[in-house]
């Protein structure tokens, strides 16, 4: 078997983008390198295994190339949620809490049957603001939130615990200091 290589290190960080006093976290690269790729796909889906999970819900928009291959991994099928007046069918849509302001998401309104168990994923947690929106929202319509898994955390931010105070288990591969 091959050594575990250190994902951190196929993350790249961007100072001030996008703006001043932001170190944005680049999994492009990540998803670029084939071997690292691998390795965040099974990582992410290894506790999971077996647990008969029905959905994977994808946040917009790098949440949809990880959830897509979590999903396939999982046999589960895949649940999108955008940003709002991108989705063709009827949609239910929640206001959520941005860093500045507020947005609103959406996601089909037959995209999960009620008793359905979803793990939500997304690239990465920062203030918790677009996770737990995407929790409400998938809540509303029945879905029970079996986790939520990011590849990096930003522990500083508190989206960790905003989410485990919804009694949401969150899972994440590394963490980074700072914004
Ligand atoms: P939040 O709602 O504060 O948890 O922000 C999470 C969302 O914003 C995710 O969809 C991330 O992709 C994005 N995001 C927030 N901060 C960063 C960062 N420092 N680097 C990359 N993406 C970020």
């Amino acid at each position: 078997m091959t050594q575990p290589i250190d994902l951190a290190a196929s993350v790249r960080s961007i100072v001030d983008y996008p703006k001043p006093g932001i170190i944005f976290r680049d999994i492009t690269t990540l998803l670029g390198d084939a071997v690292a790729f691998r390795q965040a796909v099974d990582e992410l889906v290894r506790p999971y295994a077996g647990l008969g999970v029905d959905k994977i819900a994808g946040i917009e928009a790098r949440g949809f190339i990880l959830g897509g291959a979590l999903a396939h991994q999982l046999s589960a099928g895949f649940v999108p949620i955008r940003k709002k007046g991108k989705l063709p069918h009827e949609t239910v849509r929640i206001a959520y809490s941005l860093e500045y302001g507020v947005d609103e998401m959406e996601m089909h309104v037959d995209a999960v049957k009620p008793g359905e168990k979803v793990i939500l994923t997304d690239d990465l947690i920062a203030t918790g603001g677009t996770a737990e929106g995407a929790v409400k929202l998938l809540r509303q319509q029945g879905a029970e939130i079996v986790s939520a898994c990011f590849v990096i955390d930003l522990p500083e931010l508190g989206g960790r615990r905003k989410l485990e105070g919804l009694g949401v288990e969150v899972r994440t591969l590394m963490e980074f200091e700072g914004h």
